[in-house]
C-alpha cells in the first residue's frame, strides 16, 4: 500500500495533529541554529495545517542527548517563529493539552530514553491527545525511534509534503532514471557506503568511487563491471589528477547523477581539490542532479554550487538506506 499525503485529509479544521518534524540542525558555538535548511524543509507542511485551522504540535529530536550535552528545543523558537510568522507555545516536556495555543513545540524527544528504546507504551501515550500523526522527518525514517515508527500504530498517519517529495525523487532515481545514470560515492563511513555501492552497481550505468572508501574496497567489489574506483590518490587524502579526468568524463555524459560523499578530506585544502572539481563537473552537467549527505552538501555549498543541483536530500542516512535498496521503517509504518 502506498503512503498517504497530508493533502488527502479532508477536514482539518480544529483537528489535533502531532507532526514529527526533523529539526535536528547544526548549532553554532553559542548554541544557536547555524543552518536552518532542515527546518525550512518542514515549513510548508506546518503552514498548510495552520492555514486549514488545524491545531499542531511539533515534535523533534536535536543532537544525541545520550552521549553529548542536552539541547532543548527552545533554541529553535526564534528560527521557527521567523519562518512560520506564527506565535509558538513551547512546552518543557512532551505533554500536549488542547487548550494550549494553535502551534506548540514539544521538548526534545530524545530526552526520554523510551524514544530510542522503541517503547510502545511511550508511543501510545504520545499519540493519545491527537487526531492525526504526520511524518515530516525523512532523515529519521531509517531509524526505529518510537516517535517515528511506533506512533502510527495508534493514530491515522500521513506523510508531509517534503517526505513525499524525497521518496518520489529517490525512488524514481532507482526505478526509472534517464540514462546514462552515474552514481558518485565517496566519504568515509565504509559500513554505510559499501551496501550503497553494491546496490548502485546493479542499477546505475557507472558507479564512481572516491574518498576514503576508495582505498578500502575489497577485491569482490573491485571486480564489479560498472564500478570505477579511484585510480590515483594525493597522499591517500584526495583523488588524483587521472581519476578527476576519468570521473569528469563520465559525469559529462550523464543524464542522471546522484552524489554522496566527498572525494577527499575537503575540509583541509589542498585536499578539497578533487571534491571541488567533481562539484564543478556535476554543476556544469545538464543531467538531473541529486546530492545528499551532510559533508557532501557542506562541500558543494562551500564553493557556492548548491543551487546548481536539482535536488538536495535532507536525509543522509535515510537516503543511503534507500540507495542501498533497504526499506525505511518510518515509511513502512505509514502504510
Ligand atoms: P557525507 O556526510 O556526505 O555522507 P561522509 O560522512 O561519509 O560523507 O564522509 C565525509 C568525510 O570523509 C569528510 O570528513 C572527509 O574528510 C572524509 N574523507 C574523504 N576522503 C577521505 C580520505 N581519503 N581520507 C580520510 N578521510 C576522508
Ligand atoms: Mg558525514
Amino acid at each position: 500500500m502506498a503512503i498517504k499525503s497530508v493533502k488527502e485529509i479532508k477536514n482539518l479544521n480544529g483537528k489535533k495533529f502531532l507532526v514529527r518534524c526533523d529539526f535536528d540542525v547544526p548549532l553554532d558555538s553559542n548554541g544557536q541554529v547555524a543552518d536552518a535548511t532542515r527546518i525550512e524543509a518542514c515549513i510548508p507542511t506546518i503552514k498548510y495545517l495552520l492555514e486549514n485551522k488545524a491545531l499542531v504540535a511539533m515534535l523533534t529530536k536535536i543532537g544525541r542527548p545520550k552521549d553529548d550535552k542536552r539541547t532543548s528545543t527552545r533554541v529553535l523558537l526564534p528560527t521557527l517563529e521567523k519562518l512560520l510568522k506564527y506565535k509558538i507555545s513551547w512546552v518543557p516536556n512532551l505533554n500536549y493539552r488542547a487548550n494550549l495555543d494553535n502551534l506548540v513545540l514539544l521538548e526534545n524527544a530524545r530526552f526520554y530514553p523510551e524514544e530510542e528504546k522503541q517503547d510502545e507504551a511511550f508511543a501510545k501515550k504520545l499519540a493519545k491527545p491527537y487526531d492525526y500523526y504526520i511524518n515530516e522527518a525523512f532523515a529519521m525514517c531509517h531509524r526505529k525511534d518510537a516517535s517515528v515508527s511506533l506512533i502510527p500504530k495508534f493514530l491515522p498517519s500521513y506523510a508531509g509534503f517534503r517526505l513525499i517529495k524525497e521518496l518520489e525523487i529517490l525512488t524514481k532515481l532507482l526505478k526509472n532514471p534517464q540514462r546514462p545514470f552515474i552514481a558518485i560515492i565517496g566519504g568515509a563511513k565504509a559500513e554505510t557506503k559499501i551496501p550503497v555501492i553494491e546496490n548502485l552497481a546493479k542499477l546505475a550505468d557507472k558507479v564512481l568511487v572516491g574518498g576514503k572508501i576508495s582505498l578500502e574496497l575489497g577485491s569482490s567489489l573491485l571486480k564489479l563491471p560498472r564500478l570505477l574506483n579511484s585510480k590515483d590518490w594525493k597522499e591517500g587524502k584526495d583523488i588524483g589528477p587521472n581519476t578527476i579526468k576519468l570521473f569528469t568524463r563520465e559525469i559529462s555524459k550523464a543524464k542522471t547523477i546522484v552524489w554522496n560523499g566527498p572525494m577527499g578530506i575537503f575540509e583541509t585544502p589542498p585536499y578539497d581539490f578533487g571534491t571541488n572539481q567533481i562539484a564543478k563537473a556535476v554543476s556544469e552537467s545538464s543531467a538531473y542532479k541529486v546530492i545528499g549527505g551532510g559533508d557532501t552538501i557542506s562541500a558543494v555549498s562551500k564553493i557556492g554550487l548548491l543551487d546548481k543541483v536539482d535536488f538536495v536530500s535532507t536525509g543522509g542516512g535515510a537516503m543511503l538506506a534507500l540507495l542501498s535498496g533497504r526499506s525505511l521503517p518510518g515509511v513502512g509504518a505509514l502504510t
